[in-house]
């Protein structure tokens, strides 16, 4: 009895060893056919340099839904759809102006940037002396007296000590999403902030703000580090300076988009749903290469390397272009709610939103017992350098499908250039390098296909 057992027992390590060896020749295989074809890398370039701008409400942005569109409708995938959804529409006009007028100094422009909703500052622009500031707590104590009719000057800096620049950026952008509303409490007619980077530069960085309703709406901008750094120093020097700004930005009603989604049905559980995804609309300074045509092009890709391999997934695998990340999540919010309609199962979800830079790793967010298995998946990726598999995954698209249950996990490359180019003119195709998006491609690809054939 003993030896049958131990032959069984031999059997099944026998057999769990040829498994591995079998799923990891294909994790090479993903690997080498994504290093080899420049689909993704071409698929990239069309979108950057054909649909730039494409903010929310934009034209451009739907010539990237129908690219996308077009693009999966030509892969033989096994279903392609375009899921409506209405997003906000919020449009920049014409060319921001900024400049320093300062009576000692003279007169310096410098690069600036209307923070997304602002409102404008009507077409003859903004004038009034300058309070700088680091914090709402600093705010709060020059209070009325100091800051009622002018324009407040935040100029916190990402904190540089940080490893983490995506905590570096989470401890600064307050100032950006609130920095409005909480200037106009004390009677400020404007807001300049310091553009969320660690890199000192010529770029203004955009991204949302958010206002409060209680209180009256000013114009907000963003103005490179470089003339940061300037406005702080001449302030010094000269507090009674002004700065003068000039924005033309303007709300509309909501316009009409779409998700673009495109799916590989499962052979043996057709109604489990992986979903992948980044988003699709991108500020519309630059053209949206990391952030995050990157997300969405590698999120096709793994499509492509799954047909070209002849990966045959018993679970669906679906690639979503979710529609405006960045301004109301109103694709990601649609998608769950229209699974929620169709009583969909959501096994598992990557969202690649984080730059087509050198993969790292994987965070995920799960059971204890999946978050286990997941952790073990690391030698696998080992060989290619891919190896911080931590806690704590997901991402603002799928983030609502945490609602069913679903695995939620991110994609994790290098993040010490990603600021760099976030959110301004400088996030453009020629920062991406074919070989770290495509590194990238593979690694969502070989976890995709992990997950799914171990059942994780
Ligand atoms: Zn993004």
């Amino acid at each position: 009895m003993k030896s049958i057992l131990i032959i069984v027992y031999l059997f099944l390590s026998f057999y769990e060893v040829a498994n591995a060896q079998k799923e990891a020749e294909m994790v090479k295989a993903i690997f080498d056919e994504a290093l080899t074809d420049q689909t993704a890398y071409e698929n990239l370039r069309y979108l950057c340099k054909n649909c730039n701008g494409r903010i929310s409400g934009t034209k451009q942005l739907e010539k990237a839904v129908d690219f996308t569109f077009q693009v999966m409708n030509s892969m033989n995938l096994d279903r392609v759809e375009k899921q409506p959804v209405q997003v906000p529409y919020w449009e920049r006009g014409e060319k921001e102006i900024g400049s320093i007028q300062s009576a000692k100094f003279g007169n310096k422009s410098v690069p600036v940037t209307a923070l997304g909703m602002s409102v404008g500052t009507g077409s003859n622009g903004l004038t009034a002396e300058v309070m700088e500031t680091r914090s709402f707590e600093e705010l709060k104590q020059l209070g009325k007296q100091n800051i009622s009719g002018k324009i407040v000057f935040f100029n916190e800096p990402m904190n540089p000590r940080l490893i983490n620049t995506f905590a570096a950026y989470g401890g600064a952008v307050g100032q950006r999403t609130q920095g409005a509303s909480e200037a106009a409490k004390y009677g400020a007619v404007g807001v300049v902030v310091r553009s969320l980077t660690t890199s000192l530069d010529d770029f203004p960085h955009t991204g949302m703000l958010s206002y409060n309703e209680l209180v009256p709406k000013i114009p907000a901008i963003a103005i490179s580090t470089n003339g940061a750094n300037l406005l702080s120093d001449w302030l010094k020097n000269d507090p009674e300076l002004k700065f003068y700004f000039r924005t033309t930005c303007e709300i509309h009603p909501n316009a009409p988009s779409f998700n673009v989604i495109g799916e590989i049905k499962g052979s043996e559980y057709p109604d489990q749903i992986i979903t992948i995804g980044g988003h699709l609309d991108a500020w519309d300074t630059g053209e949206g290469a990391h952030d995050d045509g990157a997300g969405c092009i590698q999120s096709i890709e793994v499509l492509r390397l799954f047909k070209k391999l002849g990966i045959q997934p018993k679970r669906t695998i679906r690639a979503v272009m979710f529609m405006d990340e960045e301004i109301s999540q109103s694709g990601g919010k649609e998608y769950a709610q229209q699974a929620e309609l169709k009583n969909e199962k959501h096994y598992f979800a990557l969202e690649a939103d984080r730059g087509g830079f050198t993969p790292r790793g994987f965070g995920i967010s799960a059971p204890d017992e999946r978050i286990e298995k997941f952790l073990e998946l690391r030698s696998y990726f080992e060989p290619y350098g891919i190896t911080q598999f931590t806690t704590g995954g997901g991402g603002a698209d799928i983030g609502p499908l945490r609602m069913f249950g679903t695995v939620l996990s991110s994609f994790v490359p290098d993040m010490q250039r990603y600021f760099d180019y976030h959110h301004s003119p400088n996030d453009t195709f020629e920062q991406v390098n074919f070989r770290e998006l495509q590194m990238g491609s593979a690694a969502m690809a070989s976890l995709i296909y992990l997950v799914d054939v171990l059942d994780l």
